[in-house]
C-alpha cells in the first residue's frame, strides 16, 4: 500500500494498523455459510455436512449461519519445480482448493504429468504444493481444466463449491457482516427493497430468504457478467423468480426507474476492499480510495429520492477506511436534513470510528472480531 492507504488505516487504528495488516493476510478461524432456510433446515444441513466427516456449527446469534474451523497454517515445502498462479488462484489455493488452467501465469518448464511442484503467488509466497495434472506446455496452452492437485496448503477448508448441498442450493458461502447487512434491512413481506449493487447476489438471497420470499425485491448491478452469476446464483437457490433483476447503473434510479419508491434500500458499492481476507497480496493506492468515496456517495443521492418518506437505506462496505464509511454517511446527513442515522442495532461488532453519529454504525475489525472488515449504517427518512 502507498503512504495514503496507510495513513488511511492509521486513522482508523492508530498504531495497531500493523495489526490490522497482519490479519488480512490471514483467513479468519470460522469459514461461513448460510443456509437457504426456503429450502432445508440448519439442523438438516448439520447432520448432512456432519455425515459427510465436515466439523461444522451453528452460530452462537444468526440462526440461519453455520461456519467450518479452518486448519492451518501448516508449513508448505518449496519444490524446485514452481506454478506460479495470479492473485485469485493463490487466494483459493491458500485455503486448500486445487489449481485450474486458468490461474497459471507461469511454470517450470520441465514440469511433466504427475510431478510434484510447488504453487507460488506472483510475487513469491509459496502457498500451496501438489501433483501436477499437465505439463507446463499443457497448462499454458489449454482453457481449462485442472493443472494442479493441491495436497498440502498453508490453510484447509473443505471446498465448499463441490459439496451436493452447494450444487443443490442450500447453502451459500458469505461472511458473518455480510449476513448481518440484510438482517439489518429486515426485509418484510409486501415490501418493495431494492437492492442497487446486488451483483453476485450474496444479500439479496438473503433477503429473498429473510421475507419467506414475499418482498418485492428489485435487484440492480451495471455489470453484465456479474448479473449472469447473480441469476446462476439464484436459480441455483431456487428462487430467481422472486427477483426482479435489471441491468442499470444505480446512480440514475431516480430518472430511469422514476416509478420505483422502496420501503427499503440497500446500498453495498464497489469499495476498495480492505477488509476482504485472506490476501496474499494487494496492490492499492490512496486514490483509490477517493475516487470510490466519491463515487459512493452518488448511489445515496439517488436512494434519497426514491425511497418512501419514513423508509431506510442500508449502506455497507467491506473496507475499512473512514474516507468510505462514516465520511461518505456524514456528508450525506449534513447535506439532507430529511435523513437521519438510526442504530443498526447489532449486537456483534464494534461501534463506528468517526463523526456525530458514531454510535449509530457497525464495523467488524478482522484483527479484534476475527472476521472481514466490514461497516455497516442505517439511515432513515424522515420527511
Ligand atoms: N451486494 C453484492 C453481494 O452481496 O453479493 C456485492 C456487491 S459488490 C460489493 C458491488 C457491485 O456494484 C458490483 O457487482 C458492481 O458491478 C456493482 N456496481 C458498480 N457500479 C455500479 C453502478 N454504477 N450501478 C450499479 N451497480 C454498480
Amino acid at each position: 500500500y502507498d503512504e495514503g492507504v496507510i495513513s488511511a488505516l492509521k486513522r482508523v487504528y492508530g498504531d495497531f494498523y500493523r495489526d490490522f495488516l497482519e490479519a488480512i493476510t490471514k483467513p479468519g478461524s470460522r469459514l461461513y455459510l448460510r443456509v437457504n432456510t426456503l429450502k432445508t433446515s440448519v439442523g438438516e444441513i448439520i447432520d448432512r455436512l456432519r455425515g459427510r466427516g465436515i466439523d461444522v456449527y451453528v452460530d452462537e446469534e444468526l440462526g440461519e449461519a453455520i461456519y467450518i474451523p479452518i486448519q492451518g497454517p501448516y508449513k508448505v515445502e518449496l519444490h524446485d519445480k514452481k506454478v506460479v498462479v495470479d492473485k485469485y488462484a493463490a487466494e483459493s489455493v491458500y485455503l486448500g482448493s486445487h489449481l485450474y488452467v486458468p490461474g497459471v501465469v507461469k511454470c517450470s518448464s520441465d514440469i511433466e504429468k504427475g510431478d510434484e511442484v510447488s504453487i507460488v503467488s506472483e510475487n513469491g509466497v509459496v502457498v500451496g504444493e501438489g501433483i501436477a495434472m499437465l505439463s507446463c506446455s499443457e497448462m499454458l496452452e489449454r482453457k481449462k481444466g485442472l493443472a494442479v492437485k493441491t495436497i498440502r496448503s498453508v490453510y484447509r477448508a473443505p471446498p465448499i463449491r463441490e459439496l451436493p448441498e452447494y450444487r443443490e442450493g442450500l447453502i451459500y458461502p458469505q461472511s458473518l457482516p455480510a449476513m448481518y447487512v440484510s438482517r439489518v434491512v429486515d426485509p418484510k413481506p409486501g415490501e418493495i427493497i431494492v437492492d442497487m449493487c446486488a451483483a453476485p447476489g450474496g444479500k439479496t438471497g438473503h433477503m429473498v430468504e429473510l421475507s419467506r420470499g414475499k418482498a418485492y425485491i428489485f435487484a440492480f448491478d451495471h455489470s453484465r457478467k456479474r448479473i449472469e452469476e447473480m441469476k446462476n446464483t439464484l436459480d441455483r437457490l431456487g428462487y430467481r423468480q422472486l427477483v426482479e433483476i435489471w441491468r442499470a447503473d444505480s446512480r440514475y434510479l431516480h430518472i430511469d426507474f422514476p416509478w420505483i419508491k422502496a420501503d427499503k434500500i440497500l446500498i453495498d458499492p464497489p469499495c476498495s476492499a480492505l477488509g476482504v481476507r485472506p490476501k496474499i497480496y494487494d496492490r492499492k493506492s490512496y486514490s483509490d480510495i477517493v475516487s470510490a468515496s466519491r463515487y459512493q456517495i452518488q448511489f445515496l443521492k439517488s436512494a434519497s429520492i426514491i425511497v418512501k418518506i419514513g423508509g431506510i437505506i442500508v449502506y455497507s462496505t467491506c473496507t475499512v477506511t473512514v474516507e468510505e464509511n462514516e465520511d461518505v454517511i456524514e456528508r450525506f446527513i449534513n447535506e439532507n436534513r430529511c435523513f437521519d442515522v438510526i442504530d443498526t442495532n447489532i449486537s456483534r461488532g464494534s461501534r463506528g470510528v468517526f463523526g456525530d453519529n458514531r454510535e449509530l454504525y457497525t464495523r467488524f475489525h478482522p484483527h479484534i472480531h476475527d472476521t472481514t472488515g466490514y461497516f455497516i449504517a442505517k439511515i432513515k427518512r424522515k420527511c
